[in-house]
């Protein structure tokens, strides 16, 4: 193969356009309407891109003959992440690294329990807003996922579970994107991806099933209420004062906790529905009684249930975790006050795959 000739391959392939997982079904109707093909024809396209999992334009036997060379002629094809490396924890988390056409890396992590089994995913390569705590955040600023990366995602571990990698799981359960990145800063991609995950002719998930968990981007908190189309919200509030908060979470300078609060009391909540808080403890720093105290204040008359994750230490970090009695201490006040407080431990620190560990190095 001649040198100008990779070159246009790898031109193709940063093509995002080019891409048919990156259109959502309303793409799709307009793309085929452009290229003069009947309008059923985005749906059967739709279908076979998400649904049926194509890897190939010519196994999609159901597109006439002709439309699937129009869309070779033009250049289209399926693209995907590619599995750099799979780590399995002892605890059963599977930690997936792949790679991505401009040598990006990101992660997905997939995490058992006995009744269901959760992917958590990534939705950008690094993080621009540096909270003191996630490894992640030490990575500086690094791009926005495509639809095509966040499906892809999905697809290759959904296609490893139902190889049988995992005993005893036959299909992913739940969705969580924590993985990451801010999702928020990526709001456009996350919410067309939401639209094709949750979508029974797409990757076929229960709204219900997915939850989507932010920094604080209070504006995008608003959008998402009238958006989110059944899917969950979970905020990382971390701290009960601004001064604390500031310092674990810059953001927090942009939309202090006054905000955020008031954004998260504004939002609507069906019956049955809660706001997910999570809060990673962090030893002398967010873990004293006077902040679980402070916390119940704080979230007094939202609808909440509170992850207590304990700080998952990551090389060249200088916080700590607190020892048990902290934890169980402040849990005790919150449910004492009959908040629904729980503790959630992190799965797959022997593999970095824990909450804040992730930072695309396999
Ligand atoms: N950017 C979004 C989505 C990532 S979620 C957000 O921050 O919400 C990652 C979750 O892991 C967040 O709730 C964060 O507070 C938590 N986390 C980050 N670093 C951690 C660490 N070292 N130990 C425990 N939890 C951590
Ligand atoms: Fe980014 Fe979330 Fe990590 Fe903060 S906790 S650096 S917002 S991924």
């Amino acid at each position: 193969m001649s040198g100008p000739f990779l070159f246009k391959i790898s031109l193709m392939k940063i093509n995002n356009k080019k891409d048919l997982r990156n259109y959502t079904l309303e793409e799709f109707q307009k793309l085929i309407t452009s290229i003069g093909q009947k309008p059923f024809r985005a749906k059967q396209l739709y279908g076979w891109v998400y649904k049926r999992r194509a890897v190939s334009i010519d196994e999609m036997t159901e597109l006439s003959l002709s439309l699937r060379e129009r869309l070779k002629e033009d250049s289209f094809f399926i693209g995907s992440p590619k599995l750099l490396k799979q780590l399995t924890s002892k605890d059963g988390t599977v930690k997936l690294l792949l790679g991505l056409p401009d040598d990006v890396r990101i992660e997905c992590v997939l995490i058992p329990d006995e009744k269901r089994l959760t992917l958590c995913l990534s939705s950008q390569a690094g993080c621009s807003l540096e909270c003191e705590f996630c490894m992640t955040g030490t990575m500086g600023a690094g791009r926005n996922l495509t639809l095509s990366e966040l499906a892809g995602q999905f697809i290759i571990a959904n296609d490893l579970i139902e190889d049988g990698l995992i005993e005893g799981h036959k299909r992913i359960s739940n969705i969580v994107m924590m993985g990451m990145g801010e999702p928020f800063l990526n709001y456009n991609n996350v919410m067309r991806f939401l639209g094709v995950l949750t979508d029974d002719n797409g990757l076929g998930i229960g709204p219900r099933k997915v939850t989507v968990s932010t920094s604080g981007i209070v504006p995008k908190i608003k959008m998402f209420g009238e958006d989110h189309g059944g899917a969950s919200l979970a905020v990382s509030l971390n701290a009960t004062t601004d001064e604390v908060r500031s310092r674990l979470m810059p953001i927090n300078d942009k939309y202090p906790l006054n905000k955020l609060i008031a954004a998260l009391r504004a939002y609507p909540l069906k019956k049955r529905e809660a706001i997910t808080i999570e809060y990673v403890l962090i030893k002398d720093v967010n873990d004293t009684p006077d902040d679980a105290r402070r916390l119940v204040k704080l979230l007094g008359g939202i609808k909440v249930k509170i992850n207590l994750i304990p700080f998952n230490p990551y090389p060249g970090s200088v916080l700590k975790r607190p020892d048990e009695r902290r934890v169980f201490t402040f849990q005790k006040i919150l449910l004492d006050k009959k908040l629904v407080a729980v503790r959630r431990d992190s799965r797959g620190a022997d593999v970095g795959a824990a909450c804040g560990q992730l930072k695309g190095e396999g």
